[in-house]
């Protein structure tokens, strides 16, 4: 297929034509656009909202692992974290320092400019304020199959962008995966509900009631099925509480409220602070979802269920998958062929190395969810060593594989029986 010939024919005189559309300037897609455009490929970005990342509920945890490979630097963080805490059900507080620094902090909005920069020094056309609101396929003549995008300004302008090639990186709700049918809607049992306070808090107090760690709470009274956390930052802390959609019967505001102003531990941490803002979303929570590729289509990060069904961690996921897609979609342009066929290289890539993870996450969800471990009556039959603690730590935060972190716990599980 001859990819000059196809951009330089016309659509309608209000369309422009691209060879590849990233839909989302999230981690996956602006990941994706920057290694498109440093391979010598034309790209447009498009996102709806006017500063991406802004807007985005997220607790910031941006584990090492992804900001090294990104080569995001530390001076982007907002507070480094060496370390963890999780407070279990009976309150009990078991820390882990690592000792060095596991994760940056970030605020997504600094994050998301920043990522943006990246994108455009590159040569990418990062293009904010503009909104899919529907997507044909068109089988115009016997050289081209290509997308058409439907997109709407902030103040009402419609345009019509044409693409050889659609990456669609455009959240948890994505309109792109819905139009193509590319895979399945999640369901409920593969979603997670999210609710979130932004805290403006005196640095001072947060050096001293938290520091350079990060929190994770689990409890009943914390959340129906799923955790609550407290993130610190700079004069900020993200605190949230998420569960199993599937799981959710009272509204999830009641937990965030009880966990900010009752909760014995979390209250301590939080007192003297004020809410700036409140935040709520879906993330997914499914495991593997496949497939993630069709003719002159690929999907990346959330928008292909790329996040961990036991932390909610994605921003690590989306990171290596957008690459991914940018790197598999570069050779596909290069070798003229945009056919499923061919892309179904990134699928396979995706899938080693990041695939085992997705899989056993879920799988520990499914477990947590048999025996307990959220609402407490774990711990009452398997106390949580400090070795044990550190297994539940490093998955959280994202500190090895969880296959590795697995195996590992293993003994450590044996022991606890044990002394039980
Ligand atoms: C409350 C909460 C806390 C979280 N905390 C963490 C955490 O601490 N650490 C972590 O690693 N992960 C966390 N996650 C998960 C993480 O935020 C996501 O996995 C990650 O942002 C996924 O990146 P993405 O690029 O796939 O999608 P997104 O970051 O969601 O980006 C998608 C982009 O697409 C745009 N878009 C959507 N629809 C359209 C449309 N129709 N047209 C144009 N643009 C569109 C959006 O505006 C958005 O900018 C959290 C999630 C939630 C909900």
């Amino acid at each position: 297929m001859n990819l000059s010939l196809i951009m330089t024919r016309g659509m309608e005189t209000d369309a422009t034509l691209t060879v590849v559309t990233v839909v989302g300037a999230g981690p996956a897609g602006l990941a994706s656009a920057e290694i498109l455009s440093k391979s010598g490929v034309e790209v447009k970005v498009i996102d709806k909202d006017t500063n991406p990342g802004e807007e985005k509920p997220c607790g910031g945890m941006l584990r090492i692992g992804s900001a090294r490979l990104l080569g995001v630097p530390c001076e982007l963080a907002s507070r480094e974290i060496r370390g963890m805490r999780v407070i279990l059900p009976n309150h009990r507080v078991e820390e882990v320092d690592y000792g060095h620094i596991i994760s940056l902090n970030v605020d997504r909005g600094v994050l998301g400019r920043y990522l943006i920069n990246r994108v455009r020094k590159a040569g990418g056309d990062v293009n904010t304020g503009m909104k899919v609101v529907d997507l044909a396929k068109s089988v115009d003549d016997k050289l081209a199959k290509r997308y058409e995008l439907t997109c709407k300004t902030a103040d009402g302008r419609l345009y019509k962008i044409g693409t050889d090639l659609l990456i669609a990186a455009d959240g948890t709700d994505s309109i792109i995966a819905k139009k193509t049918g590319v895979h399945a809607a999640l369901r409920p049992n593969q979603l997670g509900h999210c609710v979130q306070y932004q805290i403006e808090l005196e640095n001072e107090l947060i050096e001293k009631r938290i520091g350079d760690r990060n929190e994770v709470y689990y409890g009943h009274d914390v959340s129906p099925f799923g955790y609550g956390w407290i993130f610190p930052k700079n004069h900020l802390v993200t605190v949230g509480v998420g569960a199993l959609l599937s799981t959710v019967r009272v509204n999830l505001w009641k937990y965030l409220d009880y966990f900010v102003r009752k909760h014995p531990v979390a209250r301590e941490r939080l007192l003297g602070g004020r809410i700036l803002k409140f935040e709520t979303a879906l993330c997914p929570l499914s495991g593997l979802v496949t497939p993630t590729y069709g003719d002159n289509l690929v999907v990346a990060g959330d928008a292909a269920g790329h996040c961990s069904a036991i932390s909610g961690e994605g921003m690590y996921y989306s990171m290596v998958a957008g690459r991914l897609a940018g790197e598999i979609c570069s050779e596909a342009i290069k070798a003229g062929d945009l056919s499923a066929r061919y892309l179904r290289k990134y699928e396979l890539a995706w899938r080693r190395l990041i695939g085992s993870d997705l899989r056993w996450g879920k799988w520990l969800q499914r477990i947590a969810l048999k025996s307990g471990f959220m609402s407490g009556s774990f711990e009452k039959n398997t106390p949580l060593t400090s070795k044990l603690g550190k297994r539940v730590t490093d998955v959280l935060g994202g500190i090895r594989p969880y296959r590795g972190a697995l195996l590992r716990a293993i003994p450590e599980f044996l022991i606890s029986k044990l002394i039980s």
